[in-house]
């Protein structure tokens, strides 16, 4: 399987409509001096002629131009909790709009979205950057979600819809791999507010070459530092942990330390539990033994938030106090049944104050979990 795969879509006859979506004129791209056009939203880089569409199936070259093809078409928006995707220390309780398109830069065999990540077809509910904002207040939802495939593919619509949201007093959220390059990250102070990067198999070479399908994650952790340099996006990490096939201590080890070194010690980590899907329906769930020996190295290399995701009722789900350990905040799955904090988010019993943005929403204890839009 080619790591760079290039795709023609059909001619178009000079004055023909185009028989395809052909979205909008994008600016993430480059002229080559061959004459092919380099795509600089994510790090595929993929070089294309005109004609030519990229891996991710959305982004192609129209009439000497780069498109985005699936500019203003939404293919799913849901209502979510913001710990479902995860975040947990970025306004907790909130209501996020969440929207993809179709695509993906990256082809997990285990996807759970596999129906919108790899359909290479150009579909979805043809909406404005405006009528995405609209549905968001409507829904009483403080933010939106780009998830479910990777946003940075449609960096410039995510970009259009940002800026809107923003000025309407909503904050943006990107749930990430990672994949991404110096120029999607010059965009995000226009309108990102938090991210969640998801690595998987802790981003060891063998998994994502043989599971993902890219050379190697080394985009991931520049993308990460450019970010930390260069905005200031509350940043969460997260690591699908895959039995047998990506679950190496020694690389979640690895991947904490360079979280501590470079992110520092307050950078949430979430190690997430793998559900068998799509190509993968062979590998079982993760043990949970496996996932707390990836939590206790992770503490070991300093880090002061690490969590279990996708096992509810665990422990680690909970946030507890770095200074004296008590229970910061009780959770139960992407619900908050407890919180134990004042109102500057300090402990009730040693007063400590954590790294929490924002205070517990009111919108925590509503309906959160609904679908709004749903092309088929
Ligand atoms: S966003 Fe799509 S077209 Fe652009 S480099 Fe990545 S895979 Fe290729």
């Amino acid at each position: 399987m080619p790591f760079i795969e290039e795709r023609m879509h059909p001619e178009t006859a000079a004055g023909e409509k185009a028989p395809f979506p052909i979205g909008k004129p994008v600016s993430l791209w480059k002229q080559l001096p061959d004459g092919r056009i380099m795509c600089t939203a994510c790090a595929r880089y993929c070089r294309l002629k005109d004609g030519q569409t990229g891996f991710c199936g959305i982004r192609g070259v129209h009439e000497g131009k780069l498109h985005l093809y699936a500019y203003g078409r939404v293919i799913t928006g849901h209502v979510d909790p913001i710990e479902k995707k995860p975040v947990i220390h970025y306004r907790p309780g909130s209501k996020i709009f969440s929207i993809a398109t179709t695509g993906c830069n990256w082809m997990c065999q285990y996807c759970q979205n596999f129906d919108i990540s790899q359909r290479r077809r150009v579909e979805g509910t043809e909406v404005e950057p405006a009528d995405v904002v609209r549905m968001t207040q409507e829904h009483g939802c403080q933010g939106i979600a780009y998830t479910y495939n990777e946003p940075s593919i449609f960096m410039e619509f995510a970009h259009d819809i940002g800026v809107l949201a923003r000025k309407a007093g909503l904050v943006n959220i990107f749930v990430s791999n990672g994949y991404s390059t110096p120029d999607a990250v010059a965009m995000m102070p226009d309108f990102l507010d938090c991210i969640t990067v998801d690595f998987k198999g802790s981003g060891e070479k063998s998994f994502v070459r043989r599971y993902i399908r890219v050379p190697d994650a080394e985009p991931i952790f520049q993308t990460l530092l450019e970010m930390k340099r260069k905005t200031k996006v509350h940043i969460e990490v997260t690591d699908l942990v895959v039995p047998q096939v990506g679950d190496d201590i020694e690389a979640a080890r690895r991947l904490s330390n360079w979280v501590m070194d470079n992110l520092g010690p307050d950078t949430v980590i979430h190690f997430l539990r793998f559900h068998p899907d799509y190509r993968m329906m062979d590998i079982p769930s993760t043990p949970v033994k496996t996932l707390e020996k990836h939590c206790s190295v992770a503490k070991e290399a300093g880090l002061r938030f690490v969590y279990i995701g996708n096992v509810p009722g665990h422990p680690l789900e909970h946030t507890y106090c770095p200074e004296c350990g008590t229970m910061a905040v009780r959770r139960m799955g992407f619900d908050i049944v407890g919180w134990y904090l004042d109102e500057k988010n300090g402990c009730k019993s040693c007063g400590y104050q954590l790294p929490i943005v924002g205070t517990l929403e009111k919108t925590a204890g509503e309906d959160r979990f609904y679908s709004v839009l749903h092309h088929g």
